[in-house]
């Protein structure tokens, strides 16, 4: 039977050079900013049952775990420098623990941003992650940015997350092929790190979050926060490969208020419409416009026509 501290040096802990000065193993790790830097800080938690069902694969609930975390700092505009782990586990299985660590450090690897310490414990299954990063003062993708007249922009598609969960949850029935590809997108997201450091730079972009709630809820966020409003072009919203596949209410229905896409929804001024074209390109990120902030409190919906349409979505509640 493995020990705590067996389980932390056989799966977490690496000999290798970091960029932490002190890493996992004393009471604290120590981190040296890069002067003139400020730190973006920000914490995820995935629960058994709640955020991926049991027995879910190891492998992608390690990538899943740090992907949601990477993606608050995406839409932060900051770089990644490390992240701490937090783990309640039922048992210490090896096998299981292989698979998690695996499919963790592959990405933690492909953002070069190091697991610096955590905190190790027996009970059901919990995994948080805390995530620190660094942008250049100023230069945050804050949600209260948002001003009247700013274009907004999406990344990548949305709503194959919410089709995958649909398929296990048998509200709708899809070919088994179209079902592994949509699901693909729900235990695998892409955090847009790139994207968000490039919309960051100059900054091109004002305000940014990440979707994991839904478009309309989430930007409901920045509108509360910058005190605006929007219309949204229902038609122009990208859908997933599969979604684009499915039939246009449902279409609709999972782009606005799907789940678990954590693409980046970003507003940008319309001077900067090529700026923003430029970042997508060297982050190789597709980005695509689909409305506009108002002054006008509220949000508002229309066709590809421009004509108003009438839709009651929301987005995703814990709690209710
Ligand atoms: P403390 O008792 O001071 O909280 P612990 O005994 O819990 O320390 O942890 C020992 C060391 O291992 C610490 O440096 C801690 O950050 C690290 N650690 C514990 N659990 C994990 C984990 N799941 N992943 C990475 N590091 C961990
Ligand atoms: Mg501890």
């Amino acid at each position: 039977m493995l020990s705590e501290f067996d389980l932390i040096k056989q799966f977490f802990k690496r000999e290798r050079p970091g960029r932490a000065d002190l890493g996992i193993g004393d009471d604290c790790a120590l981190l040296t900013p890069t002067p003139g830097r400020q730190l973006a800080i920000s914490s995820d938690m995935l629960v058994e049952d709640r955020h991926f069902f049991k027995d879910a694969d190891p492998f992608m609930l390690g990538h899943k775990s740090l992907a949601v975390n990477l993606s608050d700092l995406a839409a932060m505009g900051a770089r990644p420098l490390g992240f701490t782990l937090a783990l309640a586990l039922p048992a210490a299985d090896p096998v299981w623990l292989a698979g998690f660590s695996r499919g963790l450090f592959a990405l933690a690897d492909a953002h070069d941003c190091e697991l610096i310490g955590g905190d190790t414990t027996k009970g059901p299954l919990n995994i948080c992650i805390t995530v620190f990063g660094e942008l250049a003062p100023g230069h945050a993708l804050r949600r209260d940015a948002a001003q009247a007249g700013d274009d907004i922009w999406i990344s990548g598609t949305l709503g194959d997350a919410r089709l995958a969960l649909a398929g296990y949850w048998k509200e709708l029935a899809l070919p088994d092929e179209d079902h592994a590809q949509a699901a693909q997108r729900m235990h695998m997201p892409a955090p847009r790190v790139a994207l968000g450091l490039a919309l960051a730079a100059q900054p091109i972009a004002r305000a940014a979050l990440d979707i994991s709630d839904g478009l309309v809820g989430d930007l409901g966020h920045i509108l509360a926060a910058s005190r605006v409003g929007a219309t949204l072009d229902a038609d122009a919203l990208p859908a997933g490969p599969v979604l684009a596949r499915q039939e246009q209410a449902l279409r609709r229905r999972f782009t606005l208020a799907g789940g678990d896409d954590y693409e980046l929804c970003f507003t940008a001024p319309v001077s900067n419409r090529t700026a923003v074209l430029g970042a997508g390109r060297i982050s190789g990120t597709p980005v695509t416009r689909v409305g506009r902030i108002d002054a006008e409190a509220g949000l508002r919906f229309v066709d590809a026509q421009g004509a108003p349409l009438d839709m009651k979505l929301s987005g995703w509640d814990h709690f209710s």
